[in-house]
C-alpha cells in the first residue's frame, strides 16, 4: 500500500466502525480512531477514498414493518464524526454503491472521504454473493482491507470483492497488517518461553484456541470459570462453580494433548469462592482446589496469583485471553487485575505481550494498562480464529493470488 502512486485514485477502503451508537451517539470511538493511521496515509496520497464498513446486524433487527432500522443502524453518525475528526472533506451515500453512491464519487476530489451506508443493509452481503461483489468493486482501482475485526467473515465487502482485484490492487491496511504481523510472531517461532494464558467463563468457547496454542507454547496458565471443568474431570469439588459436565472428557483429553506435548497446563491451586453471584456475597479463600458445596469459584487465589506471576515474570513471548474471574465485580477483580500487572511488568521486562480479543482487553483498559502491553488485538472473534490456526478468509482473499474474476 505504501509504494503505490494513489494521487487521483480510486481507493475503496474496507474498515471496521462497528461502534456502539446510542441515540444517534458515539458512545466508544475506538474503532474509528483504529483506522485513521490508514485513512491519512490514503489522505496524505491524494486518493478519492470511498469507505465501506458494516454496523451491527441490521437484517436480523428490523422494524415491525419490515423495514430497516436506520436510526440504529445507519453510519451517518460516523460520517459526522470522521468530519470532525479529519481536516479532509467528508460526504455520506444513502446507499451503498447504489445512485447516491455513483453520484458522490463523482464528485470525488483528491483527498476527499466518501463514507457509504452501512453493507449489512444489503441481503447480499453476507451471503458473498459475487455479483453485488462484482458491482462494488467496479466502484473503485484499488482495494484495502483494514477491518481486522471483520476478517474472519466472509463477506462481499471483507472477502469476496478482492477476487475482483489482482495483487498489484489489493492490500491489508496499516492495522490489519499490525494484527496479522502481531499474531504470526506467536504463531511462528515465538521467543520463549511462550505462556498462553486463557480465561473466562466456558472451556467450550476455547477448545481449539488451547488445542492449537499447545503446538507452540511451553505453559498455559488456566483461570476464569473454564478451570472448573478440568477441576471436575480429575473428581476435585467444584461446589456450585460454573461446569460444563459434557466437556468432561475434552478436558480430560487436553491435560493428556498437554502432557503427551511436554506443555506444562497450569490449574489454580486455590480460588475465591463465594455463595452467590453476586459482588456482596460471602466469599473465602479455598485452601486448596476444592469447592466448598454450597460456594462457586469466582476468581483465581493469591497463591495462584503468585505462582502465575512468577512464570509470567520468566516468559519471553506472552498470548493472553480472557480474564481469571469474574473482574466485572470488584471482590473477584484481583486476580485479573494482578496478571494484567504481571504481564505489564513483563513487557517492561521486554517480554513480547498480545493481549488477544475480548474481556481481556477489556481488562487491561480497565487498569489502564493499553499502553503497557506490546499489541492489543482489536478483532475479538477474529483475533480468536486467527489463535486457533484457522484461515481467515479476509486474509487469505488479500494474500491470494488466485486469478481475478472479469
Ligand atoms: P469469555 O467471553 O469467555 O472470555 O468470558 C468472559 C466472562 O467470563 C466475563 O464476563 C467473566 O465475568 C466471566 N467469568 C470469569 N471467571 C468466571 C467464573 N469463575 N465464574 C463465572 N464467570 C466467570
Amino acid at each position: 500500500m505504501k509504494q503505490w502512486d494513489l494521487k487521483g485514485k480510486k481507493v475503496l477502503l474496507r474498515v471496521d466502525f462497528n461502534v456502539p451508537i446510542k441515540d444517534g451517539k458515539i458512545t466508544d470511538d475506538t474503532r474509528i480512531v483504529k483506522s485513521l493511521d490508514t485513512i491519512h496515509q490514503l489522505i496524505q496520497s491524494g486518493a478519492r477514498i470511498i469507505i465501506m464498513s458494516h454496523l451491527g446486524r441490521p437484517l436480523k433487527e428490523l422494524n415491525e414493518d419490515g423495514t430497516i432500522n436506520k436510526s440504529k443502524f445507519s453510519l451517518e453518525p460516523i460520517a459526522q464524526r470522521l468530519g470532525e475528526i479529519l481536516t479532509a472533506k467528508v460526504s455520506f451515500s444513502t446507499d451503498c454503491g447504489g445512485e447516491d453512491s455513483l453520484q458522490k464519487i463523482q464528485a470525488l476530489q483528491d483527498g476527499d472521504i466518501l463514507l457509504m451506508e452501512n453493507t449489512r443493509f444489503y441481503k447480499q452481503e453476507e451471503k458473498g454473493d459475487l455479483e453485488w461483489a462484482k458491482s462494488l468493486a467496479s466502484l473503485g482501482e484499488y482495494y484495502i482491507n483494514d477491518a481486522f475485526g471483520a476478517a474472519h467473515r466472509e463477506h462481499c465487502s471483507t472477502a469476496t470483492i478482492a477476487r475482483f482485484f489482482d495483487n498489484d490492487h489489493k492490500s491489508f491496511g496499516i492495522l490489519m497488517d499490525a494484527e496479522v504481523k502481531n499474531a504470526e510472531k506467536i504463531l511462528k517461532n515465538p521467543a520463549r518461553p511462550f505462556t498462553a494464558i486463557i480465561g473466562g467463563a466456558k472451556v467450550s468457547d476455547k477448545i481449539d484456541l488451547i488445542s492449537n496454542l499447545m503446538d507452540q507454547c511451553d505453559h498455559i496458565l488456566i483461570g476464569g470459570g473454564m478451570a472448573y471443568t478440568f477441576f471436575a474431570a480429575q473428581n476435585i469439588q467444584v461446589g456450585k462453580s460454573l461446569c460444563e459436565l459434557d466437556k468432561l472428557e475434552l478436558a480430560k483429553s487436553l491435560l493428556e494433548k498437554a502432557k503427551n506435548k511436554n506443555v506444562q497446563l497450569h490449574l489454580p491451586v486455590d480460588s475465591i469462592a463465594a455463595n452467590a453471584f453476586a459482588n456482596d456475597a460471602k466469599y473465602y479463600i479455598t485452601p486448596d482446589a476444592n469447592i466448598h458445596p454450597d460456594y462457586m469459584g469466582l476468581d483465581i487465589g493469591p497463591e495462584t496469583i503468585a505462582r502465575y506471576k512468577k512464570i509470567i515474570a520468566e516468559s519471553k513471548s506472552i498470548v493472553w485471553n480472557g480474564p481469571m474471574g469474574v473482574f466485572e465485580m470488584e471482590n473477584f477483580s484481583s486476580g485479573t487485575k494482578s496478571i494484567a500487572q504481571a504481564v505489564a511488568e513483563a513487557t517492561a521486562h521486554g517480554c513480547f505481550t498480545l493481549i488477544g480479543g475480548g474481556d481481556s482487553v477489556a481488562a487491561i483498559n480497565k487498569y489502564n494498562l493499553a499502553d503497557s502491553v506490546s499489541f492489543i488485538s482489536t478483532g475479538g472473534g477474529a483475533m480468536l480464529e486467527l489463535l486457533e490456526g484457522k484461515v481467515l478468509p479476509g486474509i487469505a482473499a488479500i494474500l491470494s493470488d488466485s486469478p481475478i474474476i472479469k
